[in-house]
């Protein structure tokens, strides 16, 4: 799109001078539109103010100010060909408003809501004309965010979503089209990150900061679930959940989970109160993570089997210096790993685990085998370890499960495994599709959900993730690399110990996993 003189450009109305608010404005201003930015509440405006001042002026733009007015009187939004409400999440306060707003700006303006959480549909019908409102949410910080959502409400007319479209274009940002359902698609696909995590957490399988290095380390998220709640606030991230919860009609993959309930009543919100699932001091997190291990040579041999569940798990192992082999020659043997797929271990386990000495560690991948299945099949069940073999080659972090009464000898044999290949052993509890399989597969489940029902396309929701909140894969592309039935066999392990109906299988994820393309 060819840019436009300032002076051609619509006016944009701004409703709530807020985080939100004054993000918007800047983001409008800094494309060259007149804003006209109004709020109630003259501090809110006076922030909203020294906000811009600073990044226009700071920025070499002081003569964008010149095209900013700030009001507290809604009246003067009269005039915007876009007014963009960012005020206060709460339903009744914005219906309110786009009742004023239908009369002070008529038709051909449209009204767009940043709302997260509400219905745009119910929004609406507090105007005379549904059809040129809608959602266009943004993402925080507004100004650097390149994800702008543009919900479409049961009214909303093809018109206004393309005019919001091409209007965030306009903008440098990247918009994806979503119906009108609870969370669009980036706060609802999202919730498993959280919701998982803090499961895992409260069963006891891990402690927080441990699921937090592996989602990083080892699944490339830029932060781990548990410090992003602390950024986000425990009480906000809450609040989220339960209004997915609620408004989905109880749907169990949203249910709150108590971990973060006690944590918001004990006034522990994260960094802005100090506390949250780590201590603050100064904004700063006081726990410092392990170091990762540097790569070291090794020589020895590893009997593995086939690698159904991580090809590349042997390719590793050959790089730090061990050799691959039935047989052994001169070279001590190291361990017996095995990545294949459930019948592989067992066969595996039958052939070769008696005739291994106790110190041997025996790796068995434990993602779609129970660990206790694994060890009841076993010889020296001491000896068995649990390894997370869908994404053991993928990061610098391994997620282990030990046996009770495994040898000292046989823990520093496995760590010296792991480490020598790059990765940071963590060793957690038992428990189905373990840590990193179970958070990426649910939200690959979530974001086919999503598709299913006719939120947004595949494609939308994979950028809307990778964009939104930074994921670093879209989740249906992830599934795909995995393997839409090992994303399937994840979900219904984790039914089969579970029960109930949080981790049904999406019917789309069930149709791509039998071999329908995306
Ligand atoms: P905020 O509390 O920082 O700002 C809300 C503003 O609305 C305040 O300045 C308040 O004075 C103003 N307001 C309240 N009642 C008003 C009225 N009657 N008339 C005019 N102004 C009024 O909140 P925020 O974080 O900027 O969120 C605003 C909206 O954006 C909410 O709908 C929220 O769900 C959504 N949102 C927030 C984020 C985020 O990360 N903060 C991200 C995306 C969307």
């Amino acid at each position: 799109m060819t840019r436009r003189a300032a002076s051609e450009l619509q006016r944009i109305g701004v409703l709530g001078a807020g985080t939100m608010g004054a993000g918007i404005a800047l983001t409008a201003l800094n494309a060259g539109h007149a804003v006209a930015l109004a709020d109630s509440s003259a501090e809110a405006l006076a922030r909203a103010n020294e906000y811009l001042k600073n990044h226009l002026v700071g920025r070499g733009k002081p003569e964008a100010l010149e095209r900013l007015s700030l009001n507290q009187d809604l009246q003067a939004l009269t005039g915007s060909g876009v007014v963009i409400e960012a005020a206060t999440e709460d339903l009744e306060l914005k219906r309110a408003l786009f009742a004023q707003l239908d009369l002070i700006c008529p038709p051909p303006s449209i009204l767009a809501s940043n709302t997260s959480t509400l219905s745009i549909t119910a929004i609406a019908a507090a105007t005379r004309s549904p059809s040129r409102i809608a959602g266009m949410h943004f993402f925080n910080p507004a100004p650097v965010m390149q994800l702008v959502e543009v919900g479409r409400g049961a009214g909303t007319s093809q018109e206004t979503v393309n005019a919001l479209v091409q209007l965030a274009e306009s903008w440098g940002k990247t918009p994806v089209v979503t119906q009108d359902t609870p969370g669009f698609i980036v706060n609802r696909v999202a919730r498993p990150f959280y919701g998982e995590a803090l499961r895992l957490a409260g069963e006891g399988t891990a402690a927080p900061a441990q699921i937090d290095l592996l989602l990083t380390q080892a699944g490339g998220f830029r932060m781990g679930p548990f410090e992003l709640m602390d950024l986000i606030g425990l009480d906000v991230n809450l609040s989220a959940t339960i209004s997915m919860y609620e408004s989905s009609y109880g749907e169990p993959r949203y249910r709150p989970h108590s971990l973060q309930r006690q944590l918001v009543e004990a006034g522990k919100l994260g960094r802005k109160s100090g506390e949250g699932f780590y201590k603050y001091a100064e904004g700063e997190k006081q726990w410092v993570p392990p170091e990762i291990p540097g790569r070291s040579q090794r020589s020895g041999f590893v009997l593995l089997s086939d690698g159904s569940w991580g090809p590349d798990v042997g390719r590793q192992l050959v790089q730090a210096g061990y050799t691959l082999s039935e047989t052994h020659g001169d070279l001590p043997l190291a361990a017996l790993v095995v990545n294949g797929s459930e019948e592989g271990v067992r066969d595996v386990l039958r052939r070769y685990d008696r005739g291994l000495g106790p110190e041997i560690p025996v790796l068995c991948q434990t993602v779609d085998i129970a660990f206790s299945e694994v060890k009841a099949g076993a010889q020296q069940p001491a000896r068995i370890i649990g390894f997370d073999g869908l994404f053991f080659a993928a990061g610098n972090a391994v997620t282990l499960v030990a046996a009770e009464g495994m040898s000292e000898k046989v823990r520093q044999a496995t760590e010296d495994l792991v480490r020598s290949l790059g990765k940071l052993p963590i060793w957690v509890r038992e428990s189905p599709g373990m840590i990193l399989p179970r958070v990426v597969c649910c939200l690959i489940n979530e974001a086919a959900f999503a598709v299913g029902e006719g939120v947004a396309e595949a494609q939308a929701v994979d950028i809307a993730m990778q964009l939104g909140v930074n994921y670093p894969k879209g989740p249906l592309t992830w599934g795909k690399e995995l393997g839409y039935n090992k994303v399937v066999t994840v979900l219904e392990h984790l039914r089969l110990e579970f029960g109930g109906e949080r981790y049904r299988t999406a019917p789309l994820l069930r149709r791509w996993a039998r071999g329908m393309t995306l």
